[in-house]
């Protein structure tokens, strides 16, 4: 299957099942945009082969192909049983801090003695606190407190898989934001000038920033300074709490709503969702919607009806990108789920409407500053000459994103002449990246611009299209010219 136009982006997470360069090239084809390595489950050389695949099948496609490391964070896991064990309603564990350097080295003490790298348990939870056992599988209350460790009774019964992770919902976990896995993870992605890292867990601006510190302390192969692009996985209350100062200080910011749900209510998430989704588009950043949209794919080669309605759903929301974990990394079907996607994505889209949602975007998005008020005047002068397309010259793609953010029913055509910049333009909501030659004249530029328009199938003679630009075109941020071009 060939690639169709949708504004929509996907996000695949490349897995066991998908770790080689032909499965890479037909998710591509199916309609992927970017491609997610997972660190929690991926070593550094594993994350450099699966690079190196993405490369080689960006060349051959002639695609805009971005990858993002998601970076593992803070994880707070169980430790001290080997196998799984059985836990029946009404058990009693015992969860015990661990002091020693490596949680996996813990001694074993039983069945029902637990161990867990969140140090000072004790001093974190009252009798009554709620806490979660395996992403919420097991419900468990804490009933007494010792030095070091509590009681916790547990309300269901299960098998309990080794290292699950340990949720005590609300609180603050005294431990870093980034272990040193972390951090040799966020240089290897900048050095290797991967488009975007996903940071884990992320509750603050602050910690946004200290991995952007990270990032601009390390240089690229070619001696550079990396611009590898942040975004924040809210997965936490904290985290959705802080929500305007993060998007602030990040490039993006995704709706992890597996943990997600498991720190927080389940019914509380579907309104988060909308809510990341909507302080991100208005300020411009890409917000991606992920987990388990299409999970019965793993196994089904279709998927649930109430699966293609939430990614319907979220396209509705206005997400920038939706996203798929297990469904591509370890399914049966991943070739036919990002089709499936994109089919449901296209169909979506075919509905929404846009002019209705122009019409409504608030004062304060349309005229933040000088670059606002030019692309919603873009968008607003396509609507009303019936332009084709909306084609925009940008240099860090900053002019790109402020479209993306408008939503416009045509597509934004990006020419940047940096193909880091092109990359990460895979990932924002309408904008198909292409490359122009950096000429210093705006006339040349918007000729090559037209042609190669027109070669992609965006445009034929006769259409009408918008050109957005700053000048002098080579200045950051001069968003100034908008002008309307009939194709020849
Ligand atoms: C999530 O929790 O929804 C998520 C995307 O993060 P992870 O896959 O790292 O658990």
């Amino acid at each position: 299957m060939e690639r169709q136009f949708k504004r929509t982006k996907i996000v695949c997470t490349i897995g066991p099942a998908t770790r080689t360069r032909e499965a890479i090239r037909e998710l591509a084809r199916a309609g992927a945009d970017v491609f997610r390595i997972n660190f929690s489950h991926s070593s550094a050389s594993e994350a450099l082969e699966t690079l190196e695949m993405v490369r080689q099948v960006r060349e051959e496609l002639r695609l805009p192909l971005a990858v993002m490391g998601d970076i593992k964070g803070p994880a707070v896991r169980l430790y001290g049983y080997a196998e799984a064990v059985d836990i029946a309603a009404g058990d009693v564990v015992t969860i015990e801090s661990w002091k020693g350097d490596d949680p996996e080295n813990s001694a074993v003490k039983g069945p029902r003695h637990l161990w867990t790298n969140l140090p000072e348990i004790d001093t974190l939870v009252k009798p009554g606190q709620r806490v979660l056992l395996m992403d919420g599988y097991f419900l468990g209350e804490v009933v007494a407190i010792h030095v070091g460790a509590v009681d916790v009774k547990i309300g269901n019964s299960g098998r309990l898989r080794p290292k699950a992770h340990l949720t005590i919902p609300n609180v603050d976990y005294p431990i870093p934001f980034l272990s040193s896995k972390d951090v040799a993870d966020i240089a290897l992605a900048a050095v290797n000038e991967v488009e975007y890292v996903a940071l884990s867990f992320v509750r603050s601006g602050t910690d946004i920033e200290e991995a952007r510190r990270l990032i601009q302390r390390s240089r690229t192969k070619a001696g550079g300074r990396p611009r590898t692009r942040i975004i924040a996985k809210i997965e936490s209350a904290k985290g959705l709490a802080n929500i305007e100062e993060i998007v602030e200080a990040a490039d993006g910011v995704m709706v992890a709503r597996g943990d997600m749900g498991v720190e927080m209510a389940i019914e509380a998430v579907p309104i988060a969702q909308k809510r990341i989704i909507r302080v991100c588009r208005d300020s411009g950043r890409p917000a991606i919607t992920a987990t388990q949209m299409l999970e019965s794919m793993i196994e089904s080669p279709i998927p649930t009806r109430a699966e293609a309605s939430d990614v319907a759903n979220a396209c509705f929301d206005s997400t920038s990108a939706v996203m798929l974990s297990g469904e591509t990394a370890i399914g049966k079907h991943p070739v036919r789920t990002v089709e499936t996607m994109s089919a449901i994505i296209r169909t979506a889209e075919a509905e929404f409407d846009y002019e209705t949602f122009h019409a409504l975007i608030p004062e304060e998005v349309r005229s933040r500053d000088l670059p606002s008020i030019v692309t919603y005047s873009a968008v607003s002068m396509a609507y009303q000459c019936g332009a084709a397309a909306i084609l925009v010259f940008t240099e860090t793609g900053g002019a790109a994103r402020g479209l993306s953010r408008l939503r416009p029913r045509q597509p934004i055509i990006a020419f940047a002449t940096d193909e880091l910049v092109r990359r990460q333009l895979a990932l924002s909501w309408g904008v198909v990246p292409l490359s122009h030659s950096g000429a210093p004249e705006l006339d040349q530029v918007v000729a090559e611009g037209l042609s190669a328009a027109k070669a992609s199938g965006y445009l034929k003679p006769g259409d009408r299209a918008v050109v957005v630009a700053g000048l002098p075109l080579t200045k950051q941020g001069s968003t100034n010219v908008i002008r309307v071009e009939t194709v020849k």
